[in-house]
């Protein structure tokens, strides 16, 4: 104990950090209230300055799938350390990790580039499609985040939507005017926009199931529409996987379509969050063809000092390793076991809600009725998220500060942990009625 409160550590980080936070949503600007300031984290929870441990559903956004800490990948890292931080030079652990990750896609990729962010994997992602297509427009759904690149903002999704933005200042009229941003799970919509700008669009962008603005899961048969589609018009098709890559399966959800009897195969796949098991990793896969248009091969531009870092690619090989079928296992009952316990505990409070679930992500959304899209995620009591969150966080348990968000399960939550997340959530369902 250091005496320290979290709204200590807050008040000395707003004065020298924007907003006190090095990424938006985790100022609690949705939920009002003082954001945690971590110090340490273990398997399902994290301890804040005061010593205080809560079971933890934000698992980093996405990459702890085996929980915080995991001995096993920490030990990773720390033998990579032991070796030297960086070498900025080719290192045979990244090949190691791109066999592993086109082996578990199986017949997903050829080939995978190493980043250190999905950022800058999807930035890449589009830059390749364009490259590639010599065309300059990008589809992309509302409600869906691809990171913080200038034409991937538009009606973006997580902190995005947490905050009621459009977009974001500062990106050129012109850079956003070459993204048109769609309605997701709506045909007709993309149908007419390929009918609108014949031989302009270079690619669709989707996330492979929407995370970032609650989920949206995609309706049966949508990613091959969107593929095929794309296809007829000489236009590729990204999928992005950087929340959903290995951690709603083994090959993320494509392979949970491909399980459920889908063919198809995009064009360009992007990773993050579980590949680097919670260091700075992400990456871009997909056909060889496209993938050696990136220099050097090709006249796509593409480079970072800290590219495939050791001590990354180490996390990730270590992770990616222990996330077999037992672990996707823990982490679907889990999750069933939370979602179940958080829809009876809204019903018998009588609060309308929808949960959505895709794989072992869910999230709430306080309205009645499907949430196909992000005009029907932004159309519900979205008040009714900051009493419920901070009667959740009162009793000890730590969920996403956004009601756009997904919750996150993690193998390491044990009977334990769940008991005390279901312990919580009457209480917490009636401060979402009042
Ligand atoms: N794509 C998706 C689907 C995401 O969920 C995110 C982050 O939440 C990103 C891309 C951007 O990844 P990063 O935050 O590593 O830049």
């Amino acid at each position: 104990m250091t005496g320290i409160t979290n709204q200590d550590a807050a008040a000395r980080a707003r004065a020298v950090i924007p907003g006190g936070v090095n990424s938006p949503v985790r100022a609690f600007g949705s939920v009002g209230g003082t954001p945690l300031s971590i110090v340490s984290a273990s398997g399902p929870t994290v301890t804040d300055v005061t010593g205080r441990e809560y079971v933890d559903l934000v698992a980093s956004w996405g990459p702890a799938l085996l929980g915080h800490a995991q001995p096993e990948v920490v030990a990773a890292v720390q033998e990579a350390a032991s070796r030297g931080l960086s070498f900025g030079a080719s290192t045979p652990g990244e090949t190691d990790l791109a066999e592993l990750v086109i082996d578990r896609l199986d017949g997903g990729i050829e080939k995978l580039r190493l980043v250190s962010t999905g950022t800058e994997a999807t930035m890449t992602a589009i830059r390749i499609a364009r490259g590639a297509t010599g065309r300059d427009v990008v589809i992309k759904f509302a409600g869906h985040y691809h990171g913080h690149s200038d034409g991937l903002l538009a009606e973006s999704g997580s902190g995005v939507a947490t905050l009621g933005l459009p977009g974001s200042a500062g990106v050129p009229a012109d850079i956003a005017g070459l993204t048109l941003v769609l309605p997701y799970n709506d045909r007709d919509a993309v149908r007419a926009a390929f009918e609108a700008h014949p031989g302009r669009i270079a690619a669709i962008i989707a996330e492979a199931a929407g995370a970032n603005a609650g989920v949206l899961v995609p309706e049966p048969g949508f990613n091959r529409f969107l593929v095929e589609t794309a296809h007829a018009h000489g236009a590729l098709f990204i999928l992005d996987e950087v929340l959903t890559g290995f951690r709603v399966g083994p090959a993320g959800w494509w392979g949970l379509e491909r399980a459920a009897g889908e063919t198809w195969v995009a064009d360009l796949v992007t990773f993050g969050k579980v590949i680097g098991g919670g260091m700075p990793l992400a990456g871009i896969g997909g056909r060889a063809d496209l993938l050696d248009l990136l220099a050097p091969l090709g006249p796509v531009y593409q480079a970072g000092t800290l590219s495939g870092n050791p001590l990354a690619v180490a996390a990730g090989l270590a992770t990616l390793r222990l996330a077999d079928a037992e672990v996707y296992a823990r982490v679907d009952a889990a999750a069933s076991t939370v979602s179940n316990a958080l829809d009876a505990a809204l019903t018998d409070a009588g609060v309308a809600h929808t949960i959505s679930r895709a794989g072992s992500l869910f999230s709430v959304a306080f309205r009645d009725g499907e949430v196909r899209d992000y005009a029907d995620a932004k159309d519900q009591d979205a008040w009714r998220y900051p009493p419920f969150f901070h009667a959740m966080l009162d009793a000890g348990v730590s969920l996403p500060p956004s009601v756009f968000e997904a919750w996150f399960l993690t193998a390491a939550h044990d009977d334990a942990a769940l008991d005390r997340v279901l312990t919580a959530l009457p209480a917490a369902a009636r401060a979402a009625a009042a």
